[in-house]
């Protein structure tokens, strides 16, 4: 059995989960993030001892902990350099946890984790190569290729939200303009709503469902206005899957995957997103042979991030 961890911005959640990558015990708790790394750090050792209590599991059954963690990891020290959302920066987690429990661990960036979470357990189980793309406040996401996870020489790699695909209206919090999370998550497409009101498109029906107050516009309001009709939803969402597709199609000729994985809350818009969008992959794509059935939906959902960082033992190349 091994223990996986996904550390959030708003949970940390963490699982045991058995050889077959079944999580067989799970918990979340939030990251009160004002508590400064640590008492977070004491959080989570507290967590991984009472889910191990709570399942009566002791543990030397554990082999070994993973965490995923939402920033740059470097790969040789298990360090996080930085992680935006928890104001953390050389953070030595890796080393912290592996001391107190005296059990091997791991830490990664959180979509690879989860990209690793669906290799295993989700989507692309027995896939060799995939990608997998998480569309939430931000986009993240994680390379697997030829089995094994891909993160670059020094672990900085598939930070593909800051893949740059144009010009945008407004900069990316990394300071870039242009991010490909500025065009394609679920805080882009309320970006562009506000931006499209405020230059005059006050009759749109996303500014009756929320009567009024433009702070309460959220992913589903827009996807609530689509089905709808309502032309600024509409208009939101082409220029959304536009450029969704214009970063699948980059992904497409420069990887070539097997399988190509959208995770992250806007994935929950299923058949909505999908079909529009390997119509669009399909005229814009190098190779036109590409076969789009291959972009499907994350099956785990939060579990991925929990089994992927659980199974880092196994991927040789994290090993520092
Ligand atoms: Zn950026």
């Amino acid at each position: 059995m091994r223990i996986g961890i996904d550390l959030g911005g708003t949970n940390i959640k963490v699982g045991i989960i058995d050889n077959q990558g079944n999580i067989i015990a799970k918990s979340s708790i939030p990251t009160i993030v004002k508590r400064g790394v640590d008492l977070i750090i004491k959080d989570i050792i507290g967590q991984i001892e009472e889910i191990l209590d709570t399942a009566n599991i002791p543990l030397e059954k554990i082999k070994s902990i993973g965490i995923g963690v939402p920033g740059l990891v470097d790969k040789k020290t298990q360090r996080i350099i930085f992680a935006t959302n928890l104001f953390w920066q050389n953070v030595k987690l890796g080393e912290i946890i592996e001391d107190y429990f005296n059990k091997p661990t791991y830490i990664i960036n959180d979509g690879i984790a989860a990209a690793l979470g669906e290799h295993i357990a989700g989507s692309t189980k027995g896939v060799k190569d995939s990608v997998l793309i998480t569309l939430g406040t931000g986009v993240g996401g994680g390379f697997i290729v030829n089995g094994s996870i891909y993160n670059g020489g020094h672990g900085w790699g598939s930070e593909i939200g800051h893949m740059i695909v144009g010009e945008n209206f407004y900069n990316c919090n990394c300071g870039q303009n242009g991010c490909w999370e500025t065009f394609v998550s679920a805080t882009a497409l309320i970006m562009y709503v506000k931006k499209r009101i405020s230059e005059g498109c006050n009759d749109s029906l996303i500014v009756k469902m929320v009567e009024g107050n433009l702070d309460n516009i959220n992913g589903k309001t827009i996807f609530d206005g689509v089905k709808k009709e309502d032309k600024l939803a509409l208009e939101t969402m082409d220029r959304f899957i536009k450029y969704l597709a214009i970063g699948i199609v980059n992904i497409y000729n420069i990887l070539d995957p097997d399988s190509i994985v959208i995770g992250g809350g806007l994935a929950k818009a299923g058949s909505h997103i999908l079909d529009p969008l390997k119509e669009e992959v399909g005229k814009r794509v190098f190779y036109k042979g590409v076969k789009y059935g291959d972009i499907v939906l994350a099956k785990l959902g939060n579990d991925g991030g929990i089994i992927g960082a659980g199974f880092l033992d196994t991927i040789p190349s994290i090993i520092p």
